[in-house]
């Protein structure tokens, strides 16, 4: 039978608070009566997590599980999530019970209104440091100024996304995922219902500095090459500047007796001005590299199993 609601949960290394997390999305969903499946997708875990999952899976016949052959990323785990979900509307929520499970219901409780995206904003983050608010906080303003579409700010994946948006969005084959731009690209009916992000349930952050600037890079280059455009102003502004230093340097030259003997200048603007073009030629580089991305047509995921599935949805996903 066709389940109604897909929820679907990426994982990496969350041994410790995915049986929590099964337990009260199930609750939520048992309570509200109607047809559910719940997709865990484990991306790669090093630790016991695909074992966890895999005996919840065995003795409820709601839960299925995507086992990724390696880490693929969590962005990717949410896509793999959409290709094998099959209900009316499909809810992305994380693992680590940030995302409180009640305020699926309110999702669904708009959806029913008639809207067709309906994303989780958050009104407050609970227990994260400064240095994650702030980031954030200019994650999300930078990415505002770069686009030229609507990105909500302060939202994060998890949202409720209705069937429609979900075969537009697996149409969209991009490499480089940033599914919530994705999802602001579409268009379609969209609202919002806020909620306090609450603190992670128990382990650690799977976000470190680097997977959080790699991120951050794959938004705005997805969506924007306003970049590129400020990579031409730069240059376009110390060209005039250095062709008016020049004009002062000839006429001094020729014109007067003044004899500069700066070797210090010399270097210290050959200093910046390299560094600025290699900053620049980087800055490209972070475009090609994207495009070189497409072109090798590789597969967005491995799976290495999947269970928990009919034939037919099998056949679907791929
Ligand atoms: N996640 C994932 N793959 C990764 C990193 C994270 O599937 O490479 C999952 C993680 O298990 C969690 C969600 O993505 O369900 C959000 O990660 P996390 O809570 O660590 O991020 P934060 O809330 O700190 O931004
Ligand atoms: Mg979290």
């Amino acid at each position: 039978m066709q389940a109604k609601y897909s929820i679907i949960v990426p994982m990496f290394n969350e041994e410790e608070v995915i049986g929590h997390t099964y337990l009260q999305l199930k609750a939520v969903m048992d309570g509200y009566g109607e047809s559910y499946e719940l997709i865990f997708v484990n991306d790669g875990s090093r630790d016991r997590t695909v074992e966890i999952v895999d005996g919840i899976c065995r003795n409820d016949r709601n839960v299925r599980l995507i086992n990724f052959s390696r880490n693929f990323g969590h962005q990717i785990a949410i896509t793999a999530g959409m290709d094998y979900a099959q209900g009316e509307a499909v809810i992305i929520i994380d693992a680590d019970l940030q995302d409180p499970p009640e305020v699926m219901l309110e999702m669904i409780e708009k959806w029913k209104e008639g809207y067709e995206v309906v994303y989780g904003k958050r009104l407050k983050r609970k227990g994260e440091t400064a240095f994650k608010k702030i980031t954030a906080m200019m994650f999300y303003r930078t990415m505002r100024s770069m686009t030229n579409f609507d990105i909500p700010m302060d939202t994060g994946d998890f949202r409720l996304i209705d069937r429609k948006v979900c075969d537009v969005l697996r149409g969209l084959k991009e490499k480089n995922r940033f599914v919530r731009g994705l999802v602001s690209w579409v268009g379609f009916r969209q609202t919002s219902v806020e909620y306090v992000r609450e603190e992670r349930f128990a382990g650690e952050t799977k976000y470190p500095l680097k997977k959080m600037i790699s991120f951050a890079l794959d938004g705005i280059t997805s969506f924007s090459y306003k970049p590129l455009k400020i990579a031409t102003y730069v240059g376009f502004f110390l060209s005039v500047t250095s062709f008016l230093y020049l004009m002062v340097v000839v006429y001094q030259k020729l014109f007067t007796s003044y004899n500069e003997v700066g070797w210090t200048s010399i270097v210290a603007i050959n200093l910046l001005f390299n560094g600025i073009i290699l900053m620049l030629l980087g800055l490209i580089g972070e475009y090609i590299g994207r495009i070189y991305d497409e072109s090798k047509n590789r597969p967005l995921y491995i799976v290495r199993e999947a269970h928990g599935f009919d034939e037919e949805r099998l056949e679907q996903a791929s």
